[in-house]
């Protein structure tokens, strides 16, 4: 055992099965010390997830306090200049694992050199990955296609599933570390809105383990089709808990792998998704900052804050965008289905840029993450890697219609629209009887008529 303290840096690991980098540090230390990094700037654009971390913090203090082990969150302005200070102190070995984002990444190199620099012991872990960003093709490059990305990654991933120990150690004694440490509730939203998320979640590892059990035991025989209907539990719902590190991949993989049933191959394939957004953000990380196609650079995306507006305030008249948009701000959440209708219908009827949503997005979801959502976002925008064609413009009423036949989906979010007939609850406006739905006070006209933006949009898109 060594004689120093073992400081791990938490960032999005709030677990501790597989948690590797605080499995090490609890094995070669009897005191550990876990520290948070509160940049209050970073959480101005991502409020929703402050939520997330807010919670996550104060469960996983009482957790880690079981192992005597304490966890002090800091405020900082950068990790630069908390590490800088951090350089001055001594007796101390530093692990953390990594988060697969570029500037992460570059992070890592930074902080290395400096450590060694400073003869500073430290070990740098895999994070929460199936395959750490190595799957390419024969001749080295990264791939920019899923299907084949996905069959190369499946069997790199099997051929190497590591034997790793689980769970973390018990230290023998509890110890401070820093001097000007924060709580958890300073990293808490202002906003009310917030109040009502802890109605529909509860961010924690064991919460995380029993959804996935429960989703394999019940939902997953239907996960192929069932995963397109919002009305229904066909999606496991495990994203934020993704995100936040609560569940490793690698649990959810030998989890499923414990059972032979349908939908488990399609189920993985999802979690393969993410694993590909991971890889094309790292290959081509202009992508982060605007198209990965550069001849979208000069599409004629027009700027219209009205449009703009009643798109995030659910006020566009198309009922299955307008429920999206309200499930999103509601419960910090949207589905899959949803999520690319509501996209598709902001680039493709409003020809608003898709980088406003992505920023929507980003300072809503729970699940916000940068791979999966930049890539979502050029996926649903025809710019992206592995792109819908952008001439495939998702109809809003047949979308409703098939994927939201009886209108549950919408009426749970637009309760207004709860008298329409069945036959009608995609498109309203052709509600005549004013006791039913008086359209323009009730709920809106839709703002574009859909051939209309159709038609516009493949103009705008022939331009480029
Ligand atoms: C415009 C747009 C933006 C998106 N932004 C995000 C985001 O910021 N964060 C995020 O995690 N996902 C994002 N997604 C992908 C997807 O919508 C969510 O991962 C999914 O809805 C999460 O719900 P679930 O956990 O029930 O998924 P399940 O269907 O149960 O899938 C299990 C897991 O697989 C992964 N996954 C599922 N679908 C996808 C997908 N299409 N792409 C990549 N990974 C996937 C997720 O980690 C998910 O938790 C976005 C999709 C679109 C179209």
């Amino acid at each position: 055992m060594s004689k120093k303290i073992g400081l791990f840096w938490l960032k999005d690991d709030f677990r501790i099965r597989k948690n590797l980098a605080l499995i090490e540090a609890t094995k070669k230390h009897n005191q550990v010390v876990v520290f948070y990094l509160f940049k209050k700037k970073k959480f101005e654009y991502q409020q929703a997830q402050s939520w997330w971390v807010g919670k996550s913090l104060e469960e996983f203090k009482n957790k880690l306090n079981k192992y005597n082990i304490n966890l002090e969150i800091i405020k900082t302005e950068t990790y630069k200049s908390f590490f800088e200070l951090l350089f001055r102190k001594n007796n101390f070995a530093l692990y953390w694992n990594k988060t697969y984002e570029p500037n992460y990444l570059k992070f890592d190199k930074y902080l290395s050199e400096k450590l060694i620099e400073n003869s500073i012991e430290f070990k740098i872990f895999k994070g929460n990955i199936l395959n750490e960003l190595d799957v390419k093709k024969n001749d080295g490059s990264p791939f920019k296609v899923f299907t084949p990305f996905w069959k190369n990654a499946e069997k790199f991933y099997s051929e190497k599933i590591p034997q790793i120990e689980k769970k973390i150690a018990k230290c023998n004694k509890k110890v401070s570390f820093f001097n000007n440490t924060t709580n958890a509730n300073q990293i808490f939203p202002k906003k009310k809105w917030f109040n009502k998320f802890q109605d529909y979640w509860l961010p924690s590892e064991e919460n995380a383990l029993e959804i996935l059990k429960k989703f394999i035991n019940k939902d997953i025989e239907n996960y192929s089709e069932g995963r397109n209907y919002p009305n229904i539990a066909g999606t496991s719902k495990l994203s934020p808990f993704i995100k936040h590190g609560q569940i490793h991949v690698e649990t959810i993989w030998e989890e499923c792998l414990k059972f032979k049933k349908k939908g488990i191959e399609k189920f993985l394939a999802e979690i393969g998704w993410r694993e590909f957004n991971h890889s094309l953000i790292n290959y081509f990380p202009h992508m982060l900052k605007g198209n990965y196609s550069k001849k979208f650079d000069k599409f004629p995306w027009q700027k219209n804050s009205k449009f703009l507006n009643a798109w995030k305030n659910g006020l566009t008249g198309y009922p299955i965008v307008d429920a999206g948009m309200r499930e999103l701000y509601s419960t910090g959440w949207m589905h899959n289905r949803v999520r690319m209708i509501v996209g598709s219908f902001l680039v493709k009827h409003l020809l608003i840029n898709w980088q406003e949503g992505e920023k929507y997005f980003k300072n809503c979801l729970l699940d916000y993450n940068e791979a999966n959502n930049v890539s979502g976002w050029q996926w649903v925008a025809g710019c992206g890697a592995d792109a819908a064609p952008y001439f495939r413009i998702f109809n809003p009423i047949l979308q409703g219609e098939k994927f939201d036949k009886d209108g549950k989906y919408v009426i749970k979010w637009i309760p207004e629209l709860k008298n329409v007939p069945k036959k009608l609850i995609h498109k309203p406006w052709e509600v005549q009887d004013e006791k039913i739905l008086k359209l323009g006070s009730d709920y809106p006209f839709p703002i574009v008529s859909h051939e209309e933006a159709r038609e516009k949009a493949l103009n705008a898109f022939k331009k480029i």
